[in-house]
């Protein structure tokens, strides 16, 4: 490190904590010096706390009272690149820098652990006296061959205290050694062969490569599902890894994780390190560390590993780029697509953007030329994109309480008489979206929110999809106490499920939800089972839209495709065409076309339409129109401003206070509407309210903001939270 950012001792700093402070704070730098971005423990009031020297200090406190930083933490200092992403993150978002240091610094214990621990593996030696409780420890060491452990995960595996553990070291037969503490990743061999490409792969990849030599760049890689993204996006990977920069694999959906880290696996030999929510912290502080010290290739990961402390990050993939979960929704609210691009370009990384229906903000950009533009155009090998066909539900003739019509009914045993797999989808967890009561005409609903409660049969309970509160399913009704009246009204992938198994009886269904797993695991498992050939229909929620492979399936049916029509959010038309063109895309992945039928009560509806033509770049085109007369992404700018509290009234003055002094909006031009009952108007408890702030493309949004909100007085439980960029408008 240069000895630009170096403070000796006794020279006044700033110290960024991970206290909810919106400041910097000032302290002496410590014996030894220390440089900017060293991780540092500094006293705060009576206290002790985390923080990274920031830079110089800014001298407003009373200089006499500056105290002194206690200690450098033994954890690889904080790169300027970091340090100007989370800044400009900061910035975008109008998050305190506090809030996205603690995104960064998710690694517990940094800089506390020694660098060695204590392990344990298998002895020479034979225990005095075999209990069950020390032959179950025993057991767990053979079968797990040469490896070792520590004593907690021995003694959690083997199901005995530690103590059993400890005594079978005094008698030799487990053996206790310090190892390092973080064993080193497998190194990835980029020399393997990946698969031969055909020629549109090969053109793709190859601009992929030559990209790297460059500096920043992102590049809109645009395939319909099948066509082999992965793939060429793997060429990519190798390209950076060989180079010696370290690679970022984003998915969306943890359930995605284990399919993919196989397949890096068989194309490099080893696997990558993977980060979210799932991975012990043990194991995050391992990877965050080797992250820093450049000894991870390739991280596999939920968005939040866009904040590890890459030595030389290279590459950023950002697979189904479209996918709305990348917006995290809770606490810092960021659009990880957004801020990929952002911290590629300070590092001067490339990031590819992979979807088969990217988001109209990315093809604009490629439109636009901001963005290069890859596109494989067919699936790969023989196999063809569905056919898309309407089934016209208002003219079908369906009982009450039934959802598969009899023409979805005979293309499913069409499927079965010659062996092949039929999806039905439906975009609805649960068993029956409301809960009916026919005596006195209520639906049940979450006491905290402004939310159904939904019935799932399989939990036996009621749940909320806003606040996850479940209860018993009641007898009586909560709102008139009469028995027996309460009634399921709609269809849940649950209910689907049963009206496919009385149905067809003969068929063997599973039915993939999030909530009838109770781990990654076990979901993994029926999707395998599945993928094998051990089912004929599958029955699922949009878990099954992203990314699996069954290449036996041929028919997909989607029960409700007018569901996400409903509604004023101009963001609907796009999210359904995604949604369809994604499910559609499960069906005929291998050798056998495949088809996909969408019931439907206004097949004229021009998203409909759309999709069933197969018009993406028409549909583009009008959609783009459309927000440019709006004036709304990707051509203007929009930003919420979410505020929350118990007592409606005050919350909605608060809005209307606001709403009234918006002179820094108007200086840049910029409108206010609202305040309006938000999208989810009361959650576990709060009431909501939303004022949402429309603005020109090029206009300073960040700023008008800071200066319109910063005179809001929040007090008593009023919240304030700021969405740039959201989701619904
Ligand atoms: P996408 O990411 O676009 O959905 P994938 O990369 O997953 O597509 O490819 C779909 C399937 O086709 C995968 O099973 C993949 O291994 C296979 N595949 C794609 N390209 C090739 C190729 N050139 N040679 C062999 N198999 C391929
Ligand atoms: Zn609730």
């Amino acid at each position: 490190m240069s000895d630009e950012g170096y403070f000796p001792q006794g020279t006044l700093i700033g110290v960024l904590t991970t206290q909810p402070l919106d400041r910097v704070l000032d302290y002496r730098a410590p014996e030894g010096g220390c440089f900017a971005g060293a991780f540092v423990e500094v006293p705060l009031g009576p206290r002790k706390v985390m923080g990274v020297v920031w830079g110089p200090g800014q001298g407003d406190f009373d200089a006499s009272k500056v105290r002194s930083v206690i200690r450098v933490l033994d954890a690889p200092p904080m790169r300027e690149e970091l340090r100007d992403f989370l800044r400009r993150a900061a910035d975008y978002t109008l998050t305190p820098l506090s809030a996205m240091l603690r995104l960064a610094t998710r690694a517990p214990g940094l800089g506390d652990a020694p660098s060695m621990r204590r392990v344990y593996r298998l002895g020479d030696g034979m225990p005095d006296r075999a209990t069950a409780a020390r032959a179950r420890v025993l057991e767990v060491l053979r079968e797990f061959g040469g490896l070792s452990f520590t004593l907690k995960e021995l003694a959690e595996m083997a199901g005995v205290s530690t103590s059993v553990v400890k005594g079978l070291v005094a008698q030799g037969a487990v053996r206790e050694e310090e190892s390092p503490r973080d064993t080193p990743f497998p190194r990835l061999d980029t020399d393997l062969p990946g698969k031969p490409l055909t020629d549109d792969q090969a053109a793709a990849a190859a601009h992929l490569r030559a990209a790297l030599s460059g500096g920043y760049g992102t590049t809109l890689l645009k395939g319909v599902t099948g066509s082999g993204k992965t793939e060429v996006y793997l060429e990519a990977v190798a390209e950076a890894v060989r180079g010696g920069r370290q690679a970022l694999v984003l998915l969306p959906e943890i359930a995605l994780t284990s399919e993919f880290l196989t397949r890096v696996e068989q194309r490099f030999g080893a696997r990558p390190a993977e980060w979210h929510s799932g991975v012990t912290m043990t194991e995050r502080r391992r990877i965050w560390k080797m992250a820093a010290q450049g000894e991870v290739q390739l991280v596999v990961g939920a968005r939040s590993a866009l904040f590890l402390p890459f030595q030389h990050l290279g590459l950023i993939i950002v697979d189904e780029e479209h996918d709305t979960s990348y917006k995290q929704e809770d606490g810092v609210l960021y659009n990880a697509r957004d801020m990929a691009v952002l911290r590629a370009s300070i590092v001067g990384a490339q990031v590819v953007l992979a979807s088969a229906t990217p988001s109209l903000e990315s093809w604009a950009n490629a439109e636009a030329g901001k963005y290069a533009r890859v596109e494989l155009t067919a699936r790969f090998g023989d196999a063809v994109l569905p056919e898309m066909r309407a089934i016209d539900m208002r003219a079908e003739t369906l009982p009450s309480g039934r959802w598969i019509s009899p023409t979805l009914e005979r293309a499913v045993t069409a499927r079965m008489e010659r062996g092949e797999q039929s999806l039905l989808f439906i975009n609805r967890r649960g068993f029956a979206p409301v809960t009916l009561c026919r005596a006195c005409g209520q639906q049940i609903g979450c006491d905290h929110c402004d939310a159904r409660m939904v019935e799932h049969r399989f939990l036996k309970r009621l749940m909320c999809h806003q606040c996850g509160e479940t209860t018993p399913i009641p007898t009586a009704c909560p709102s008139c106490g009469v028995e027996d009246k309460l009634a399921p009204v709609g269809p849940g992938v649950e209910r689907l499920a049963e009206e496919a198994i009385a149905l067809f009886p003969e068929a063997r269904i599973v039915t993939l939800s999030s909530d009838l797993f109770a781990s990654a695991r076990a979901l993994k498992a029926a999707i395998d089972q599945i993928a094998q050939g051990g089912a004929d229909i599958v029955i699922g929620t949009q878990l099954v839209a992203k990314g699996h492979n069954f290449p036996n399936l041929t028919l997909v049916g989607v029960i409700d495709s007018d569901l996400g029509l409903q509604g004023s959010d101009l963001r609907a038309a796009e999210r359904t065409f995604q949604l369809m063109r994604q499910v559609a895309g499960r069906a005929g992945r291998a050798a056998i076309p495949g088809q996909a039928l969408l019931q439907t009560y206004q097949p004229e509806h021009p998203v409909i339409r759309a999709i069933l033509s197969g018009d993406e770049t028409g549909f583009w085109q009008a959609e783009l129109r459309e927000r440019s007369a709006a004036g709304v992404p990707p051509y203007g700018r929009m930003a919420g401003i979410i505020l929350s509290g118990g007592d409606v009234a005050r919350v909605f003055d608060a809005g209307n206070t606001l709403a009234r002094n918006d002179g820094a909006l108007r200086e840049i031009g910029a409108q206010v509407f609202g305040p309006a009952p938000a999208p989810i108007a009361r959650v576990r408890g709060r009431h909501r309210v939303r004022l949402l702030v429309k603005a020109a493309k090029g206009a300073p949004l960040q700023g008008a903001l800071s200066r319109w909100i910063a005179p809001l007085r929040l007090t008593g439980d009023l919240r304030l939270q700021v969405d740039i960029d959201p989701q619904s408008f």
